[in-house]
């Protein structure tokens, strides 16, 4: 094993070359194992791929006792703690899947330090036998894994996570670690109050991906749309493509495959058979794509994920990120490509008003569903956008996102803006885009005749531009706030406080282009 001879605690550096066969440590991976050994608690933020594990494990090793990591999937314990033993660790992993008397051999094997990591789901920590065993063993630290789980605002919330805070209270003096990918401000300061952190150091990495490219495009037609993308700038790669149901994942695999592009589903109405031989393949056979809901990812170490496309759009930035970061794990060139149109704006206001959470909770969705759509009409570099979500503030333009390869043009939309406001009002606040759009256009759909609308003055006032750039308007009205979803209806649009001072007092407003080489008019600007 591991251990030196004559009983001194062998150091970090060594175990880096000897357990784990690298050369160096990277990043802040030296001090914060550094600050674990010498008995203090830590916060660890990182990106996926970062190296989280270390920061524990070999804290783990350099201390008396077993390290003790709490882990929310089975499978991940699974890896872990088959490639610790690969590597001459003394490593298990208790969970539900185990029999009693399996659990018991593990439990008797601390306890007589017999194990140097201890893999632990949360809902085994609050329980007897577990703090029982604690209470008898040595332990060298706790370290929690996935720590976002223990935050109701993240994506992935475990009540589980909840009960962890019985570990500080009793075992005040082991040095405890929580570890993610994917901490928000707010979640951040969850994760610490839930798991009383406060003297903890936080040590954060960089957010950024910088192989990764950000791309985000209007949404039209999009099957056409990916395929594409995938045909110009993906093809023969693995990928990921995100959709919001399990009707539109499996349309979308089986479409693509007729298109001659191999396409895997991946959903939890699939049965547990199916889904384990669908992500088997992903992961083992070349320029496979995955067509999927957000039930696949967690825990997926796929390294050669050249894409990740989202066809509807994502909840929030931390999971959008979560989910886009799977891309380019090898460091190589890949994308995170996303089509977004006013339906998905209009489906997930809808879903959320529906949803029965506390107020409080869904306030906090839709704060973060607004932080989503702003990224999908910023005007400014994606990447800097998405990093200051993190709390990362960065002066230059990445170079590498669509934006930042073409720069957006802004007009002055103060004209166009009235006119799709005073559509709005005038036709009561009650419809959604596209019958807006045939006022605007001045098409007389019976509909529109029924209900008298082919006689406003608004009928037909916009007749100069097209559907598509008319669409692009309400989307941003929307992103910027001027305009909202009655929800609680139809999801027809209707004009907020600060729709007023463009409206009704010529309040100045600039929109960005949409960069579509396609159909676009000369004169608008002018219009
Ligand atoms: P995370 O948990 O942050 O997603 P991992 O701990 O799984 O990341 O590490 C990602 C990959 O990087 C793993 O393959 C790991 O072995 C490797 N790795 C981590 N630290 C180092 C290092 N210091 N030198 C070389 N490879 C490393
Ligand atoms: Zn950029």
């Amino acid at each position: 094993t591991y251990r030196q001879s004559g009983g001194t605690k062998p150091q970090a550096l060594e175990v880096l070359h000897r357990v784990f066969g690298y050369d160096a440590f990277r990043g802040e991976q030296a001090a914060i194992i550094e600050h674990l050994v010498a008995g203090g608690d830590a916060l660890v933020l990182m990106p996926t791929g970062g190296g989280k594990s270390l920061c524990y494990q070999i804290p783990a090793l350099c201390r008396d006792g077993a390290g003790i990591v709490i882990s929310p999937l089975i499978a991940l314990i699974q890896d872990q703690v088959a490639a610790l033993e690969e590597a001459g660790v003394r490593a298990a992993g208790l969970h539900s899947g185990l029999t009693p008397q399996e659990q018991r051999d593990i439990l008797r094997a601390l306890v007589e330090g017999d194990l140097d990591l201890l893999y632990v789901a949360p809902e085994r920590v609050n329980t007897p036998s577990f703090l029982d065993a604690l209470d008898h063993a040595r332990i060298a630290l706790f370290a929690i894994d996935e720590a976002h789980c223990v935050s109701q605002w993240g994506h992935d919330f475990r009540p589980d996570y909840r009960q962890l805070d019985i570990l500080h209270e009793r075992f005040a003096w082991v040095p405890r670690v929580a570890l993610t990918a994917t901490a928000d401000p707010p979640t951040r300061e969850d994760i610490v109050r839930q798991l009383k952190l406060d003297r903890a150091r936080v040590f954060s990495t960089s957010f950024d991906r910088p192989n990764i490219t950000y791309r985000v495009v209007a949404k039209r037609e999009p099957k056409k749309q990916i395929l594409a993308f995938i045909k110009d700038d993906h093809a023969e790669d693995a990928g990921i493509i995100y959709c919001m149901t399990r009707k539109k994942v499996d349309d979308m695999a089986a479409w693509l495959t007729d298109q001659g592009i191999p396409a895997l589903p991946y959903h939890a109405g699939l049965s547990a058979d199916v889904r384990a031989a669908n992500q088997a393949r992903f992961i083992r056979e070349e320029g496979l794509v995955m067509v999927a809901t957000i039930a696949f990812g967690m825990g997926i170490d796929k390294p050669n994920v050249r894409f990740v496309a989202h066809l509807d759009l994502p909840k929030s930035i931390e999971a959008y990120y979560q989910e886009t970061g799977r891309a380019g794990r090898d460091g190589l060139p890949a994308t995170a490509w996303m089509a977004y149109g006013l339906a998905d704006v209009v489906f997930q206001r809808q879903r959320m008003m529906q949803s029965t959470a506390p107020e409080e909770h869904k306030r906090r969705e839709r704060v973060k569903l607004d932080a989503m759509l702003a990224y999908c009409e910023t005007a400014e570099c994606r990447r800097r956008f998405l990093l200051r979500q993190f709390d990362e503030h960065r002066a230059e333009p990445c170079g590498n996102c669509d934006i930042c390869h073409e720069p957006v043009v802004t007009w002055d939309a103060t004209e166009a803006a009235q006119k799709a406001m005073s559509a709005i009002y005038r036709t009561g606040e009650r419809f959604g885009v596209e019958y807006l759009l045939d006022i605007l256009r001045g098409n007389g759909t019976d509909k529109a005749k029924d209900n008298g609308h082919d006689r406003l003055k608004t009928f037909g006032c916009g007749k100069d531009m097209s559907n598509d750039e008319w669409r692009s308007i309400f989307r941003q009205l929307l992103a910027q706030g001027f305009v909202s979803v009655d929800v609680e209806g139809f999801g027809g649009l209707t004009l907020t406080e600060s729709a007023r001072p463009v409206l009704l007092n010529g309040e100045s407003l600039r929109l960005r282009k949409d960069p579509v080489k396609a159909s676009r008019k000369a004169d608008v600007s002018t219009s």
